[in-house]
């Protein structure tokens, strides 16, 4: 099977068919009617394999990944996902491979409401990379610089499954038979919190998306908008998974340096905390409050309760 008659079986149709669409897969570019009054917002992730897959994970869950972590940056931004690139670089053409990959592809996009409208084919050592376009009112995008001293830091869902799901994985961590199936769906396929990123507009000074994790991630917003935080581990949310399956210095360890939870961290201000549960309510997502901003900047001050909290951190860099 040749690189056309690829991309025209399997990436051709894929996603929603959006009415803003008016050029998509198969000419030079695609043309994409963007609303009025409205700011365009665009992100890409890679994924390669060896750093951030094994060449034997299941190809569906890769398809559903690779748009579930661009949508999430999309998430993040605060904005509504509509259109997604794809540079895919394969090493042979496995026809049993791609297409669920496609599929994974497919039932995802069309989950977001977002359409695959291009992309490039080549030949080499796998490579998966992502364009994700997507919409926002006009000066509306959520970003990392607005955290102000005195704003309450949130995250929602719980931390540290995805880490270890992938320490399952690799037989690096035992977990319960009847946690198995949790931790392995919030390893291979993560949620991209759409919805509530959209709701948290016109209440979040913040906000950004972690891939990284807690520990890492943060540094970024305190680093745009220059400020500290002080963060108490105690209230960081924890699965029941990660309970049952670690002592508490290792489920610490998996939420605060893990990486891939998808989940948002996002700074309010107090005039806006006491609205919060209800108008997120509606959405389905726990969020919880895990500390403040402050004022030294570029400070991140770790408790337990009352106490300090020491932490020896183990994140993951590309080039650390
Ligand atoms: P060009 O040579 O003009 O860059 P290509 O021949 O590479 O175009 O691609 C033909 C069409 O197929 C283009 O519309 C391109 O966006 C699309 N396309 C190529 N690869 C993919 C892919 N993996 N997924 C989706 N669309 C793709
Ligand atoms: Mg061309």
């Amino acid at each position: 099977m040749g690189e056309f008659e690829l991309i025209a079986q399997y990436f051709s149709k894929c996603g929603t068919a959006r009415s803003d669409t008016a050029v998509g897969v198969g000419d030079d570019g695609a043309v994409l009617q963007v609303r009025d009054n409205y700011d365009l917002v665009v992100t890409t992730d890679t994924m390669v394999v060896g750093t951030h897959f094994f060449p034997d994970d299941d190809p569906r869950a890769l398809g559903h990944k690779l748009v579930a972590v661009n949508v999430s940056d999309l998430a993040a931004m605060g904005a509504e996902p509509t259109w997604l690139s794809l540079a895919l670089t394969l090493p042979v053409v496995d026809e049993a491979w791609v297409s669920a990959f496609a599929a994974g592809l497919h039932e995802t996009a069309e989950y977001y409401n977002c359409q695959l409208i291009g992309g490039d084919t080549t030949r080499g050592p796998m490579s998966l990379t992502m364009i994700a376009k997507g919409i926002v009112p006009r000066g509306k995008a959520l970003t990392r610089s607005g955290a102000k001293v005195g704003d309450y830091i949130y995250v929602t869902g719980t931390l540290g499954d995805a880490a270890l799901g992938l320490q399952l994985c690799q037989g690096r961590h035992d977990v319960s038979k009847k946690h198995q199936t949790h931790i392995l769906q919030r390893f291979h396929y993560p949620s991209a919190r759409v919805a509530l990123g959209q709701a948290l507009r016109n209440i979040a000074s913040s906000a950004m998306d972690l891939s990284d994790g807690l520990y890492s991630d943060i540094q970024h917003i305190l680093a745009r908008s220059g400020v500290g935080a002080s963060v108490d581990v105690a209230r960081i949310p924890l699965s029941q998974a990660i309970k049952d399956s670690c002592d508490t210095a290792t489920a610490m360890q998996l939420a605060l340096s893990g990486g891939e939870d998808y989940e948002l961290l996002f700074t309010v201000p107090e005039a806006k905390r006491g609205s919060l549960d209800v108008l997120l309510s509606p959405y389905g997502v726990a969020v919880s409050c895990i500390g403040r901003i402050t004022g030294v900047a570029g400070k991140l001050e770790l408790k337990y309760g009352e106490q300090a909290f020491p932490y020896q951190h183990t994140g993951f860099t590309h080039f650390g």
